[in-house]
């Protein structure tokens, strides 16, 4: 160290070290600024190269200017001239190299030795051009500690400079570049012994101290010029540039979805949402293959949509691959944009995590019930019909068990729903312990249960189950501290003796239940064929309903459904009554399914349609009228021309009419549900879906038809104070509805409780006796209104799951 120092001061002359001083350092910076450009383009990386090749040959022949015992020596020419060569090539390498991997250690670490050995190469090859003048003496210890040096401050520059944005970091990455010039250049001196020879016969082209001086000087003038414009250019380039950038980046760290600017697949920009999702900071992701930040099998989709215009592509599903190596699912949808003034895209990636666990959600809820998690109707609809096929083909028997529990009713009055939903949820436990994995126990009612057994059973196997089940029930349960007694009743229809289709043996099952029943309860039935003297019991009533339009017993009661944020009326649901001339007002839940098993429901459904429309006509005030429009009418008939000449016939404004149906309507031909929706919706007129949630259908119907509102099912909202679970599913119907751009109604909301708790939520409109009960004219009078409205000025509390 001290050699050094003495060789420094006592050996050069310290005005021409401070010079080469100067010299390098501004070439070093502006090599740094230059470097900060290069990540994005090669152009400044190339001009970074020339500019500090040219800086160490600079700083090397100014310096050995100021080295006294050279004074008068003269240059081998193409030696000094190839020094530069080295140098700019050299450091062109070792840039390209720090380009490219910036984030890979050892890469970087060879970077470092490439630049430092550019250094050194370019100072022993300026030593060796000496030669032509003196005779040249190294001291190899000096030699490895300069060579050394210089490469590890090179390794220290590249490392530092992989975030050169702010000016101290620049300034910081100066001095470790310029330590690495000095450094070797001074150690390595302090290696020079000099003895002075006459020049050498038929040496080759030699440069004189003062020609030399002349070349270095016009090499330091343009690396001073180069750094003046260099800077000026960078100040009002950056200037602007980090404004824009600035603002971009405000606006890219606004938004909620992934941004990232890409160019030929390498990353340029990406906002603090995208360095959140993959989970690695911004610096490290600039420089990244797209490719890279999504799952492997994504890669060939990846580089077919990078071959096409970003105009030309939709928005596709692609999976994120985060820095922990899970998988996000995300929707991709691209832009061509000019960045720093060439073409690029700009990528945005929406996270479909929530979205897609909501769907998953909804469809196990499609599925299953919500209470007990067995299977739904539809759920045993489809595996008692895969059953039958298998048995078709002659591996056996199938067996339905149709159970119903006794005094189900009495529990609920008595106990309450909450006593009543966990009996029936350790109901359904019990009878699951009585069957075997391949049979199906599923609840399609209240309290009604439907087992399948699929293994080839006999009936005297049959038999003992369905004894077991129904005694199992009569076994006391113990529900909230208190021994509760119910019971079940079963019947039982065998395949194929009793039917052969899913409809027929559920229809006989339940026949032999409703013997049982009659009989007293409790027992086992098989289905007879004569049991089928109910079934004309049910005849005798299709007969009477089918006379019922005529002889004036059918009768619409109204339901207000009000506005979910203010309590407005703004329509009122047309609910069908039947009046019997013996047996008074029968709900239609007894009566439309029985209409649509004999195809009344078709006239019954126009009937209705005209009697809303024509009230709706005369009403106070333009509230929409709601009618509610079954699967089986809507496949039968031509709904969308009944409901045309009915528009115009009363001259009601299409747009305050809305149609109800369920999602049943989709099961057997989609395609043909969505072409009667369309129609409907191109009269002006207004489609709902009623019922969401209560079973039937996966979910795709959704987007292939966009309904004006969904109607959330009104089981939800009674067991919202009761399962937490349930408030998580509303909310994920409300978001669901939403996102896919439709109202969401809520059914069934009696108390004010229930009230508070949707508010929460945001639900578009309500519906419920706590707002009104269906009424033979619409119950809106100023006081009511005035009432409901009053309901909504409490302030509004967040639900929370
Ligand atoms: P929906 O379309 O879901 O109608 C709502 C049902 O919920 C009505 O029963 C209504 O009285 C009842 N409801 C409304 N608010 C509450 C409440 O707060 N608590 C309780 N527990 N119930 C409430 P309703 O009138 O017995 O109708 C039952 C179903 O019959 C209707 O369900 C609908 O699917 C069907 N329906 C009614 N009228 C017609 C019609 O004209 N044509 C067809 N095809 N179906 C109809
Ligand atoms: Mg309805
Ligand atoms: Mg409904």
């Amino acid at each position: 160290m001290l050699t050094v120092v003495y060789c420094i001061t006592r050996q050069h002359d310290l005005r021409l070290v401070a010079l080469s001083a100067v010299i390098c350092a501004l070439g070093c910076f502006v090599t740094a600024s230059l470097m900060s450009q290069a990540r994005l383009r090669m152009r400044a990386l190339l001009f970074a190269a020339v500019v500090f090749g040219s800086s160490v040959w600079a700083l090397h022949f100014v310096a050995m200017l100021a080295f006294l015992p050279s004074a008068d020596s003269a240059y081998d020419l193409s030696l000094t001239a190839a020094s530069i060569g080295v140098a700019i090539a050299g450091s062109l390498a070792a840039f390209a190299l720090w380009r490219r991997h910036a984030n890979n250690p050892i890469a970087l670490a060879g970077a470092g030795l490439m630049l430092g050995s550019a250094i050194a190469a370019m100072h022993y090859l300026g030593v060796a051009a000496m030669q032509a003048s003196a005779l040249v003496f190294l001291d190899p210890t000096f030699v490895g500690a300069s060579i050394l040096l210089s490469i590890v401050f090179s390794i220290v520059a590249l490392a530092r400079a992989c975030d050169l944005r702010s000016f101290a970091r620049r300034a910081e990455v100066t001095l470790w570049l310029a330590a690495a010039i000095c450094g070797l250049h001074f150690t390595g001196m302090t290696a020079v012994t000099l003895a002075p020879s006459d020049l050498a016969e038929g040496a080759g082209d030699v440069i004189g101290t003062s020609t030399l001086a002349l070349v270095v000087g016009f090499v330091s003038l343009s690396i001073l010029i180069t750094g003046l414009i260099t800077l000026l250019v960078q100040q009002h380039l950056s200037l602007r540039a980090v404004h824009d950038l600035a603002r971009m980046r405000l606006l890219g760290d606004l938004a909620h979805e992934v941004l990232f600017i890409h160019r030929a697949g390498i990353v340029l920009e990406v906002n603090s949402a995208g360095a959140r999702l993959i989970g690695r900071p911004i610096e490290a992701l600039i420089g990244c293959k797209v490719v890279d930040l999504f799952a492997v099998h994504d890669t060939p989709a990846l580089i077919r949509r990078m071959a096409c215009r970003s105009e030309d592509l939709q928005s596709q599903e692609f999976e994120a691959r985060t820095a922990a190596g899970s998988l996000v699912p995300v929707e991709l949808s691209c832009r061509s944009i000019e960045y720093g003034g060439k073409p690029a895209v700009a990528v945005s990636l929406r996270d479909l995590t929530e979205r897609k666990r909501d769907e998953a959600r909804i469809r196990h809820l499609a599925l299953h019930d919500a209470l007990t998690e067995l299977p739904n109707r539809y759920l045993l609809g489809q595996r008692l019909t895969k059953a039958l096929d298998a048995a078709a083909q002659g591996t056996g028997g199938v067996a339905v068990i149709y159970i119903d529990l006794d005094r189900f009713k009495l529990v609920n009055d008595l106990h309450g729903h909450a006593a009543g939903d966990s009996l029936l949820v350790r109901a359904s436990q019990r009878m699951l312990a009585e069957l075997q994995p391949v049979d199906t126990l599923a609840r399609i009612g209240g309290d009604e249960f439907v087992a399948v057994l699929a293994d080839a059973p006999t009936p005297d196997l049959v038999s003992e189950i369905a004894a077991r089940l129904v005694a199992t029930m009569a076994q006391p349960f113990q529900i909230e501290g208190r021994q509760v007694e119910v019971g079940a009743s079963a019947g039982v229809a065998m395949y194929p003796t009793d039917g052969r289709t899913t409809e027929a043996l559920m229809r006989a099952a339940d026949t032999a239940l409703y013997r049982v029943k009659d009989e007293g309860r409790g027992a086992v039935r098989f289905f007879e064929p004569a049991m089928d003297a109910q079934l004309q019991a049910r005849r005798q009533m299709e007969h009477e309903l089918s006379l019922a339009i005529e002889r004036g017993e059918l009768h619409l009661f109204y339901q207000p459904i009000v506005n979910g944020g203010t309590g407005e009326i703004e329509t009122f649901e047309a609910l069908i009554r039947w009046r019997h001339p013996e047996r008074g007002l029968i709900s239609p839940a007894e009566f439309i399914p029985l209409a649509e098993r004999s195809d009344l429901i078709v006239q019954i459904g126009a009937w209705v349609i005209d009697a809303a429309c024509a009230a709706a006509v005369g009403w106070p005030q333009a509230w929409r009228v709601s009618v509610n429009v079954s699967p089986i009418q809507l496949r039968q008939s031509d709904v969308p021309g009944a409901v045309a000449a009915t528009l115009v016939r009363h001259e009601l404004d299409p747009a305050r009419l809305v149609v109800e149906i369920t999602e049943s309507v989709f099961i057997q031909d989609e395609a043909a549900a969505v072409v009667v929706l369309t129609k409907l919706r191109e009269l002006g007129v207004r489609v709902a879906l009623d019922d969401f949630g209560s079973g039937y259908s996966s979910l795709s119907y959704l987007q292939r038809f966009k309904f004006d509102k969904i109607k959330i099912d009104q089981t939800f909202v009674r067991r919202l104070g009761e399962h937490t679970d349930t408030l998580t599913i509303v909310r994920a119907i409300v978001n669901l509805g939403h996102n896919l751009g439709m109202q969401v109604t809520v059914e069934g909301v009696e108390t004010a409780e229930q009230l508070a708790i949707l508010r929460g939520l945001g639900c578009n409109q309500m519906q419920g006796y706590l707002f009104g009960r269906p009424a033979p004219v619409p119950m809106a009078s100023e006081e009511d209104q005035l009432h409901i409205r009053s309901m909504f000025d409490a302030p509004l509390i967040r639900a929370v799951a």
